[in-house]
């Protein structure tokens, strides 16, 4: 007697043969219009950015909320890549989660494998322009310069174009908004402050505990976005703080989102501009 897998091999590889010529001639059907297209197509090693910036929020509207449904939780790290980047994605990687990092264009070079690494982990790459500019204290052509030298750096070092905007010091003005606007640079602040750059290195117990301490402060908020860092020169406070952070999230049942989940789904906003918890004007 024929298993049931012999049989159903036995039925397929039959199903096979009698479905041959008409698959060969299905499927040449189906290659032919694409082959000329992809053979005409000599700046085709630029469609991945092109794809990933089409998929970018357009709206003017300066946000401080994560994006998805039920609890969602946003970790951001700014100012980087910086020494403690990758010990900050090991961390993350661990615990499952995701988060955005927001870096800064000159930091790149040498830094390729980290950026990658972002990339790779499912992490979003933000915009914090070339040199961490005040960008409301200069005029457009150079606000411009900050945002394309850096979108560039990632996209010569990572292949794709970044989505998002974070001003450094969450300074901005409405020529920043319109230089956004038209490079698909969603301007995205945050809504909870850890304050982890005034450790400034230290690694003590009292700065962790003050860092945990001011990120589990955003759970009275549904959507919120944490500030934190990784600088150039690291910050170990808020290394050790991580998991501490993440396990409370976590037990409090947030989902772990980046900021480019709603650039992904590409769901209109509903909590952008409300008010609530609004960014200090230092720190970011
Ligand atoms: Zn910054």
């Amino acid at each position: 007697m024929t298993s049931p897998t012999a049989r159903s091999l036995t039925c397929r590889s039959g199903a096979v043969r009698r479905l041959r010529w008409p698959l060969i001639l299905a499927l040449v059907a189906f290659i032919a219009p694409i082959a000329p297209g992809r053979a005409a197509g000599s700046s085709h090693a630029a469609a991945p950015a092109t794809r990933r910036a089409s998929t970018c929020p357009t709206s003017r509207s300066v946000r401080h909320t994560a994006p998805g449904d039920g609890r969602t939780v946003a970790l951001t790290f700014d100012d980087g890549p910086g020494r403690t980047t990758d010990q900050i994605l090991a961390i993350l990687k661990a615990h499952h989660v995701v988060a955005t990092f927001f870096n800064i264009g000159e930091q790149m070079d040498g830094e390729r494998s980290t950026l990658r690494r972002e990339y790779d982990d499912g992490d979003a790459l933000g915009n914090h322009t070339w040199d961490h500019a005040d960008l409301a204290a200069l005029d457009k052509a150079t606000q411009a310069r900050e945002l394309d030298r850096t979108s560039k750096k990632q996209k010569h070092l990572v292949g794709v174009m970044p989505c998002l905007l974070r001003p450094p010091g969450g300074t901005y003005d409405q020529t920043t908004l319109e230089l956004a606007a038209e490079r698909h640079l969603a301007v995205w602040l945050w809504s909870v402050d850890t304050e982890d750059w005034k450790a400034e290195g230290s690694a003590s117990s009292y700065w962790v505990d003050r860092i945990i301490s001011r990120a589990e402060a955003g759970a009275g908020q549904v959507h919120p976005v944490i500030l934190m860092h990784n600088p150039e020169g690291g910050e170990p406070a808020t290394v050790l703080a991580l998991p501490a952070i993440i396990s409370f999230y976590l037990s409090h049942h947030y989902t772990f989102v980046t900021l480019l989940d709603r650039a992904r789904h590409h769901r209109p906003t509903r909590a952008a501009g409300s008010g609530r918890g609004q960014p200090r004007a230092d720190g970011a």
